[in-house]
């Protein structure tokens, strides 16, 4: 019997492409470029890759056209297709925010009653509106929304955020946040036994190299004397490597430290008098 292949549907080109198929191949699947292609295959990993535009992906999602996508929350919430988000993927973050002109005296949402807002996200904004209960008028149009207070088509839009660039440069200022967006893996809600053990085994790699992004690896030397006080400021995932030096009295140090807390502890360390601090990114991480 042929083996079952598990179908995922990433961005064709676009802000998510590149993080998807890097993504893919951080977890050591390799994909060919398929630009001008609508469907490829990974050639080491039981996955078929379909390119089509990010906001067509729910639909195909549900309908199993594919059985995972790579999309951006933004999109799935929009879209209020019945699929399941399995895993937060860490890149193309963005919030999705109203905005109004610049110098408008704006102190809370209720400023929006009876305004237009211009949105490519009419579902998410009328979720925000009446939970705010405000009263506005939603005008749905399909790109360049920042420019439609300008050309006096809104008083204020609703769009992605991700710099604030793009407001400024159309006189706006951001005035509310609706939405947190991350780029998140879905699933189709009836995938076989089959499918989901693919996706579990996706999953494990998926998980492992987001770990080691969140890690790095530390080599140390410490004198002997302080190495007590050094290995104590150490989480590491079990407890640090300690190897002696060639020079009498010293040691070197190898451990694992979060990105989170990176910073404090590498002052720490060094007040403890750690020297030659080294620290190296770390590919993947198996715990
Ligand atoms: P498509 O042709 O596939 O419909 P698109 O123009 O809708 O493309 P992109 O602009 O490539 O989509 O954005 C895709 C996703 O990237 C968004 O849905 C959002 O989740 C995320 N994103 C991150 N930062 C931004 C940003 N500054 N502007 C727009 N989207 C962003
Ligand atoms: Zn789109």
């Amino acid at each position: 019997m042929e083996q079952e292949k598990l179908r995922i549907a990433i961005q064709k080109s676009g802000r998510l492409h590149d993080g998807s198929v890097n993504l893919l191949k951080e977890c050591g699947i390799d994909v060919v470029n398929g630009v001008n292609k609508l469907k490829t295959e990974a050639s080491n990993f039981p996955l078929e890759v379909y390119f089509f535009r990010d906001d067509d992906i729910p639909q195909y999602v549900e309908d199993a056209v594919a059985d995972i996508g790579i999309i951006g929350e933004n999109v799935v919430f929009e879209s209020n297709k019945k699929i399941s988000i399995v895993e937060a993927l860490g890149f193309a973050t963005c919030r999705l925010s109203i905005a109004v002109r610049k110098g408008e005296d704006y102190k809370d949402a209720s400023f929006l009653n009876g305004k237009r807002i211009a949105t490519s996200y009419p579902v998410i904004l009328k979720k925000f509106l009446s939970e705010n209960k405000v009263n506005a008028e939603i005008h749905e149009i399909s790109g360049s929304v920042e420019i439609a207070p300008g050309i006096g088509l809104a008083d204020a839009i609703c769009d992605i955020v991700s710099s604030g660039s793009t407001l400024f440069m159309n006189g706006l200022q951001e005035v509310e946040k609706v939405m947190q967006s991350r780029t998140v893996l879905v699933k189709n809600n009836q995938l076989s036994e089959g499918k989901q053990k693919l996706l579990d085994k996706l999953l494990f790699r998926i998980q492992s190299v987001k770990k080691a992004k969140n890690n790095k690896y530390i080599l140390l030397n410490a004198p002997n004397n302080k190495l007590n006080e050094i290995i104590g400021l150490l989480p590491g995932m079990k407890s640090p490597t300690v190897l002696p030096l060639a020079e009498e009295g010293w040691s070197s140090v190898h451990s694992v430290l979060n990105e989170n807390d990176f910073w404090d502890i590498i002052e720490q360390l060094k007040a403890a008098g750690a020297q030659g601090i080294l620290v190296v990114p770390i590919e993947k991480m198996i715990i």
